[in-house]
Formats: C-alpha cells, structure tokens, sequence
C-alpha cells in the first residue's frame, strides 16, 4: 500500500489528525527529547477520543502493524518515535483530576508531571512520580519512578493503583488489585508492553511544605561527601530524599558534587537529619529552604529538546568506598554538561513488598547513571564512549547487570532489559505479555517479548 492509500485508511476509520510524512506538523510531533535520534515514523495519530483510539489500535492489528504510544516524548533511547513506525501520540491527553476525599488523582494517558502535580497540590496532596516536570508520567511511572519523596512513599509505580488500558486487539480494560491482579503488577514496572494506557490512577499522599535545596562541594572534599552519603542514606528517616550530581570542573581540574536534599517536614528537622553533611567539610554553597511541594517539584529547570544524550548506568546493590573512587573516575571527561547522577533509594521504597510490582530495582541501595549530553554531532563519539566507559566502572556494583530502565541508552540490549528484571519475574512478565499482547504488537519500548 502507498503512503497515501494506507493514511486514508486510517483517516476513514477515525476522527483524530493523521500526520504523514508530508504534512506541516510531521516535523515538530516526530521531535524528541534526544537530539541524536533522527526518527522518521510512518504514520503518527493523534486520537480524538477513546473510541477514536480504539478504532486506531484495531486498525493497527488489522493492518499487522507494531504500534509506539508517545506520551511526554522524554524517551532517551527514542522508543515512543521509532522508523517506519505507527504511533499513537497521546501528548493532547493530558487533563488530571483529584478525588480529594478518596486521595486518588487520575491522569490521562499524554500527561506530564506538571499536570499531575498541578492538580494534587492544590488540595494539599502529592504523587510519587518524578523530578523534572516536563516529563511525561506514562512512560515514568510504567518504568519505576525515582521522585524527591521516594523514601517515604516508594516508586511512581508503587502508587499506581489503577488504569485504564486499551489492548492489543482493542478492547478497552480496567486494572486494579480487584479485575486484572496480573496485569497491574505488570504494569508498574514492566513499562508500555501490555497496551495503551489512557488513564492512570495514584494514590495520593498528603504534602505540602518541603525543606529542599542542594549542598555543593569540590575537590578533595567529593569522595568523603560521597560516602558520607552513601552512609547516611543507610539509616537516614523516610522524611529524607537525596541525590547526588557529580561532574568534572575543568576550571578546577577536580570534581564538584551537588547534593539534592528533599526533606518533608520542617528545617529544623531536616537539618538534623543531614547534620553529617554540614560540617567537615562544609558546602561551599548551600541552597535549601522551605518551599511548598509545587515549588519542590518545579526548581529544576527542564532541559530543552534537541540536546544529544547517552545515558548508561546499574541500579547498584551496595555502595563501598570504591563506588565513589569510581564514580569520582568516571566523572573525569564528563563534559560540559554531562554528569553522574546518584539517586539513593531507601525507606518505605525498600519495605514495600518486593512481589507488588514487576519492577525490579527495589532492593538497590542507588541508581547511579552517567548521563552523557551533549550539542553537536561532531561530539556524538566522545559521548557515547564516555558513557559506556563509566558504565562500565559501576557494573561490579550492579544489582542484576540492568540498569534503570527509566534511563534506557540508545543501543540498549534484550539481555540488558531482562537483566533489569532477573529470571523470575522476567518470565512471568513473558507469560503475562503472552496474555495480553501475543503477537507483541507493543513492542517499541523495554521489549519482553511474550512466552
Ligand atoms: C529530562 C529527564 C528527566 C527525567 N527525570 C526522571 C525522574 O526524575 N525520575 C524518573 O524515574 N525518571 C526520569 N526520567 C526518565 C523518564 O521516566 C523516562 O524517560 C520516561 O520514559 C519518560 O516518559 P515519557 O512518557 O515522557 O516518554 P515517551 O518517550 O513518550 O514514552 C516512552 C515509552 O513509555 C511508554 N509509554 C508512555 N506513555 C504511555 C502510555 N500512556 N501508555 C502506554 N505506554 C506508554 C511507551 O512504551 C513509550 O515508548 C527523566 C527523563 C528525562 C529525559
């Protein structure tokens, strides 16, 4: 079938926009969050409605054609725009509402994190979901979700408790603990493998003033900080979130480390938790302050599309004094504006029960990821090859060989993907997908492939 034909035949059967390679809005909607992947889809749609969607995924099954599902388009590796591909895109779906008295929001499918968080926090709520506002809480949450309240509120998945589910062969589903048990656990974790969600529900937690900011240090002063971070987080109280970003300052011929602090609750509060890291050494620069959960959630700036990316890292499962040596290392030749990124995990994201979710990170004590980025495609060599080579110098710390599947590098593996999740869940995330999606229509993501 030409072009023509089979956009036709997909325009008679829906309502939505059906963008083509020739039409004027084929450029912005094929862009993506990584600047180095140059997609060039088939066909992208934009459904007007549910039935519209439906209509969309059936003509897919019927015309055998694997389908992407686009959502905030933060996909590093690229999965929501692949080439020759179909994809729905969902970035119009982005209306969020709260049931204040139940504690439960709902987001659609195309939502970003400001959508969500915009609408909980005016009701003094909040969901676990993630740091950069721009991002889109699909692919988020279906891939873990690393939040400034992971410690006392788990994964973005952990509060998922619900969705709304188009499968493969069109029909539309309801997931929870009580109709689809199988299906929810897959979902929180397993990433976009089983169908296009159009809605997803949360557990809200009740939050309002947050004690954030970060701590910076240089030099000699990095290592010690780091394990003095790493030793912290091992007892450190739900209430307390941290993260580290460490880059390498040419003018300084040495390392520089910013530590991220989230405490929910008061300043007096937070800073005796984190008494360890205010003195000996002391920040050179200090940022934390009082500030409401909206404010918490919208201080880093987004990072605009376009820029090249590499990212590649291991949810580690312990973090000696040799993981910082290494991360120290793997910092050297970061780049302008690349840097490692430390998210420690502990708390409630460790005590909530390992069999709720298909996710399989939860036992890490860190994700520690290179995230290498930068302009031109002259630097596309160096990049790549520096974030494999700090990569490398993580993996004996890894917890099962994966990394986090939130940050996917571009050459991703199958092993990597299955390693993320280790044999047993893997193969029951198979025969789940066998299930629900056996001709693996939905494949352009953390592919399992069904049993
Ligand atoms: C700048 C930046 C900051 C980030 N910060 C964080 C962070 O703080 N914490 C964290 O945990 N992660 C973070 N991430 C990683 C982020 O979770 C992933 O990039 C995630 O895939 C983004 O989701 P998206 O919907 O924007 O992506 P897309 O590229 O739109 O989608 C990625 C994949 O998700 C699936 N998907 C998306 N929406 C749906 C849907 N409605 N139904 C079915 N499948 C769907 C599809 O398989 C799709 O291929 C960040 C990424 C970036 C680029």
């Amino acid at each position: 079938m030409t072009i023509d034909a089979f956009e036709r035949s997909l325009a008679d059967r829906t309502r939505g926009l059906v963008i083509a390679p020739d039409h004027r809005q084929y450029d912005s909607a094929r862009s993506l969050f990584n600047g180095m992947l140059d997609r060039r889809p088939r066909l992208i749609f934009r459904p007007a409605d549910m039935d519209d969607l439906v209509s969309a995924v059936r003509w897919a099954s019927e015309s055998d054609l694997a389908i992407a599902v686009r959502g905030g388009g933060h996909s590093v590796a690229g999965h929501s725009m692949p080439d020759d591909g179909f994809v729905i895109d969902l970035s119009r779906w982005r209306s969020a509402t709260v049931d204040p008295g139940r504690r439960i929001a709902e987001a659609e499918g195309g939502c970003l994190l400001m959508d969500l968080d915009a609408a909980t926090a005016g009701y003094g709520l909040a969901a676990p979901s993630g740091t950069f506002i721009d991002t889109g809480v699909g692919g988020l949450t279906l891939g873990g979700g690393i939040s400034h309240i992971i410690a006392s509120e788990g994964f973005g998945c952990d509060a998922l408790i619900g969705v709304e589910l188009v499968t493969a062969d069109g029909r539309v589903v309801e997931v929870d603990e009580e109709r689809e048990p199988d299906l929810l656990w897959a979902l929180r974790g397993g990433g976009g493998n089983f169908g296009v969600v159009t809605r997803f529900r949360y557990r809200l937690t009740p939050l309002e003033r947050m004690y954030s900011g970060s701590l910076s240090y240089r030099g000699p002063a990095v290592g010690a900080v780091l394990a003095r971070l790493f030793e912290l987080d091992t007892s450190a109280p739900d209430e307390l979130s941290t993260q580290a970003i460490v880059f390498w300052s040419d003018e300084d011929g040495g390392p520089i480390v910013r530590i991220n602090v989230d405490w929910r609750g008061e300043p007096d509060d937070g800073d005796a938790a984190i008494r360890a890291l205010l003195v000996d050494p002391v920040p050179f620069a200090t940022t934390l302050q009082p500030m409401t959960w909206l404010q918490a959630q919208a201080r880093f700036t987004p990072i605009p599309f376009g820029l090249r990316h590499y990212w590649k890292g291991h949810l580690v499962s312990q973090a000696p004094a040799g993981l910082a040596d290494a991360i120290i290392t793997a910092a050297e030749g970061s780049g302008d504006e690349g840097f490692i990124l430390v998210e420690l995990i502990h708390g409630a994201a460790h005590r909530i029960p390992d069999d709720s979710a298909a996710f399989g990170g939860r036992r890490a004590v860190a994700n520690v990821t290179a995230l290498s980025i930068w302009q031109d495609a002259g630097g596309d060599e160096a990049g790549i090859a520096w974030g494999r080579r700090a990569a490398g110098l993580f993996e004996p710390y890894s917890l099962s060989g994966g990394g986090y599947l939130n940050y996917p590098e571009v050459d991703q593996t199958a092993a990597r993907v299955a390693a993320a999740f280790g044999p047993e869940r893997f193969a029951r995330l198979r025969t789940i997908k066998r299930t629900w999606d056996p001709d693996n229509r939905f494949r352009h993501n953390a592919n399992i492939l069904p049993a």
